[in-house]
């Protein structure tokens, strides 16, 4: 039976200096934070992650959801998915996120979930998740049996010939159109990076899932003041109305004036294999017409690049009518 230390750190400080010893940050850590649980715990049962320390953050000072002074919004680490759905300030000002997580895992999870730990979410491949089977991400160098096996639900976009896995987060792909900034506080303090440049693609290192280092502690996420008029939507379309994963979603984040387009951002979710922002869709959709036939054109545009594997060709055209119909929705709201 796998066996580990578990610690609760008085402070930050301390938590990153315990996880500093840790070898690296990504997949095969032998030290790491735990927050809900619900992503973690589940891969220890499984053999996947095999840390033999577990340092609990719950209980320093990262839950806290306030106002920035420039009118944008702080969300603490370890506020949970269902306290951030619910916030008036989120639902009023941030409601593509606040679908995105209410259209995520159950209200149990949600309850636990974390905004750190679903940022940090690993994907539900089921080689990766089997620890008997060889997987590149897992295991680098073993080989991806997805490619040629099951891939029904795996990603379209941003693959590579070592791993097509999906990031399957909802929350990531609201804050990927709301340009989020994820904060992080390491051995050699405080830094922030924004959600486009946190997770990497799978190119030749799978393993490696976003930029932080040993010792990397996410702190909070921070949000830009909204914008005056923008209309947002997330949708998601899954096999089962609830507790399932995307087969593709659409974040949608726009501003009508005088039936056009002026500002647009747009993210998808369960096709690619990290939250998947599209400037493509952007540059298509600003300065047009708010009409269906112009969303199609940008939701072309957003998929141009997708590539099919054997069972999984069908996301690419239930993504373009995933992001048509947000866009539809978001225009008409
Ligand atoms: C059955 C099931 C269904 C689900 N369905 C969905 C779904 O439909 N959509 C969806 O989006 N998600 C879904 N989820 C995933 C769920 O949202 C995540 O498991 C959850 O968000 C993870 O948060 P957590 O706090 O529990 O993370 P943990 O399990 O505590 O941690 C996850 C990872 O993050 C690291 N970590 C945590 N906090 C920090 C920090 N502050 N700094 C650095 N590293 C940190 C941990 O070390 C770990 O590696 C589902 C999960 C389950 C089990
Ligand atoms: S797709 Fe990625 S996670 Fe799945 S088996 Fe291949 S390498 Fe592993």
């Amino acid at each position: 039976m796998h066996t580990f230390e578990f610690m609760r750190p008085a402070d930050a400080a301390a938590a990153v200096a315990a996880a500093a010893q840790a070898k690296t940050a990504q997949q095969g850590a032998d030290v790491r934070f735990v927050a809900g649980g619900t992503t973690l715990i589940d891969l220890m049962k499984l053999n996947v992650e095999t840390p033999a320390r577990l340092i609990d953050i719950n209980r320093l000072p990262l839950d806290k959801i306030e106002a920035t002074p420039n009118g944008g919004l702080k969300i603490g680490a370890t506020v949970r998915n269902s306290d951030l759905a619910r916030h008036p300030t989120v639902q009023r000002d941030y409601a593509v996120l606040s679908q995105a997580i209410l259209n995520g895992a159950s209200a149990q999870l949600r309850n636990m979930a974390t905004t750190a730990g679903n940022l940090l979410q690993r994907t539900r491949c089921m080689y990766f998740r089997d620890a008997a089977m060889p997987c590149n991400k897992r295991e680098p160098g073993t080989g991806c049996p997805a490619i040629t096996g099951s891939n029904r639900m795996l990603a379209v976009l941003g693959t590579s010939e070592h791993c097509i896995a999906t990031n399957p987060s909802d929350m990531c792909v609201a804050m990927a159109a709301l340009e989020a900034t994820i904060h992080i506080q390491g051995l050699k303090g405080a830094r922030s990076i924004s959600i486009g440049d946190f997770h990497l693609l799978p190119g030749s290192t799978p393993d490696q899932e976003t930029v932080l280092e040993p010792g990397d502690l996410i702190t909070h996420v921070t949000l830009s003041p909204p914008v005056t008029g923008s209309r947002q939507v997330y949708l998601k379309l899954r096999d089962r109305a609830s507790y399932e994963f995307a087969l593709a979603s659409a974040a949608v984040v726009i501003t009508v004036a005088g039936g056009k387009v002026t500002r647009a951002r747009v993210a998808l979710g369960g096709v690619g294999t990290k939250p998947w922002r599209s400037p493509e869709a952007e540059a298509a959709l600003v300065g047009q017409a708010a009409t269906p036939a112009n969303f199609r054109k940008a939701a072309e545009a957003a998929m141009h690049d997708a590539k099919p594997q054997s069972e999984n060709g069908f996301k690419i055209e239930l993504a373009k009518r995933c992001l048509t119909h947000a866009l539809q929705t978001a225009a008409m709201s």
